[in-house]
């Protein structure tokens, strides 16, 4: 690490948030000095101390050891990158902006800018990674070049995935460099990634807005993938067919392959939801809406998922949940994580208290999150604290932790033994066996 660190190009981080944080320090680990810069002086400060502010496995402990070598360091100050850094990457957010579901590019721009009006070196590089509506690289370099005309851009989409990020990081998929012909980008996006290359990882290079659309296109194919198969357990609902054993039988076709087929409460998170949504906007504004009108079902099979699990659980207590005491076990949109963005787990619980349950909500990770968003449901430090008298039990993020539960261990706690896996993350036999009344989505209940 020593010789790149001294000899390699210096690298700025823009945003240290899931994606930022992550990128900054896996790039100091691969050898480069890197500063991470936000504009959140509270997660500038907690990364700087050592502390990660988002739960993901592996990061603290690479945060660490790059921040004691020295190669790492975080800042506040814009100045103290603009100049200094050879590569900046902009892993900013692009959520959703209210209206037409389209993206907010305000902190892209914002970031952009705040580079030029302070003053990039001669011959810098910026990279963007955030995930971008087709177009927006070339409208980027339109504004870098007419202010800092030997600045490049490149779009170099990221593909981490939550609760993996440092192994994706470090060892991706494929690469996407997004350049504009005859430019330098190309090799200095090897020189920055060598390690990754030499590993084995295929590189795309491309125009930027194939570059743009790999991303979303990519976001857009897993998303059909899950409401696919979520829109297959409607069916087997209602056909008394079993949508696991389908799956399965599915899965075996090597070209529709196992993996993102598990039915559930569907997709959440900070990505998918957002993306698809605008990903379709885009295509509007380009004329293009009805070659993506399919995603707007795919959107709504997701969000029936919520609706059906909460209809599941009122029939499973008989019709009402008012009144009901239900232990809620994940809040996060998926497991090892803390991320609560767009979560199908809390939807489902708010929906079951505006109902008037009582809903008691365990997440091993994703609790300060929960309470922050939904200030008004009621959370539990533990299993047992959650289920304790409920009448149902509802599994709804598949973290380990819940996966492994002895369905027999928890009986003397609960007041009803039914369970809902909005996940099918349970051993059903196991659970039936000890009492309890199991209940899924797309598949016979009492098989
Ligand atoms: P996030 O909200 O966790 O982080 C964004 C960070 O940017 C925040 O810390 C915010 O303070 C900071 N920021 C905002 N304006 C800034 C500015 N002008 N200068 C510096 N920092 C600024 O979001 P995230 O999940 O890390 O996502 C970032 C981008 O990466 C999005 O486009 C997202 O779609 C994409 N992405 C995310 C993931 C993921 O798994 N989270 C995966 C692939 C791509």
């Amino acid at each position: 690490p020593t010789v790149a660190a001294e000899t390699g190009p210096r690298i700025a981080v823009l945003g240290t948030g899931y994606l930022g944080a992550t990128h900054a320090v896996c790039m100091a680990e691969l050898g480069f000095t890197v500063i991470g810069y936000d504009v959140d002086a509270a997660k500038v400060a907690r990364l700087a101390a050592g502390e990660v502010p988002i739960f993901e496995p592996g990061l603290e402990e690479l945060l660490r050891k790059n921040l004691e070598s020295g190669w790492l360091s975080f800042t506040t100050d814009i100045d103290g990158i603009a100049g200094w850094a050879d590569v900046h990457f902009v892993c900013v957010g692009t959520p959703q902006r209210a209206g037409d579901g389209g993206a907010d590019l305000r902190y892209v721009d914002a970031a952009v800018d705040q580079l030029i009006a302070a003053g990039l070196a001669p011959g810098a590089l910026i990279v963007g990674k955030s995930t971008v509506p087709a177009g927006t690289a070339a409208g980027l370099a339109a504004r870098i070049s007419a202010a800092a005309p030997d600045v490049e851009l490149a779009w170099n989409p990221e593909f981490l995935r939550e609760g993996f990020a440092v192994e994706d990081t470090l060892r991706p998929d494929r690469l996407v460099f997004g350049v504009t012909p005859g430019g330098a980008a190309e090799a200095r996006l090897r020189a920055v990634y060598t390690a990754t290359i030499e590993a084995g990882t295929p590189v795309v290079v491309t125009d930027y807005a194939t570059a743009e659309l790999v991303k979303v296109a990519a976001n857009a194919f897993l998303a059909t993938k899950i409401s696919f198969i979520n829109a297959m357990a409607e069916i087997c609902d209602v056909a008394g067919a079993d949508v696991l054993e389908l799956a399965t039988a599915i899965g075996y076709d090597a070209r529709i392959g196992n993996r993102f087929l598990r039915p559930g409460i569907g997709f959440g998170g900070g990505c998918l939801p957002k993306d698809i949504r605008a990903f379709q906007a885009r295509a509007t504004e380009l004329g293009a809406g009805s070659s993506l009108a399919f995603l707007a079902e795919i959107d709504a099979v997701n969000l029936r998922a919520r609706q059906r699990a909460v209809t599941l659980t009122r029939a499973a207590l008989g019709g009402v949940v008012a009144g009901r005491r239900l232990g809620v076990l994940g809040a996060a949109f998926k497991p090892n994580s803390d991320d609560i963005r767009d979560s199908p787990a809390l939807d489902i619980a708010a929906e079951l208290a505006a109902e008037g349950a009582q809903v008691v909500v365990y997440d091993p990770a994703a609790i300060p999150n929960a309470r922050l968003r939904y200030p008004s449901l009621t959370y539990a430090t533990s299993v047992r604290e959650a289920v304790k008298a409920a009448d149902a039990v509802l599994v709804l993020t598949e973290w380990a932790e819940f996966r492994t539960l002895d369905p027999a261990a928890l009986l003397p706690h609960v007041a009803g033994a039914v369970v809902v896996d909005g996940r099918h993350a349970l051993d059903e036999r196991r659970w039936r066996e000890a009492g309890w009344a199991y209940h899924s989505l797309g598949r016979p209940s009492g098989a």
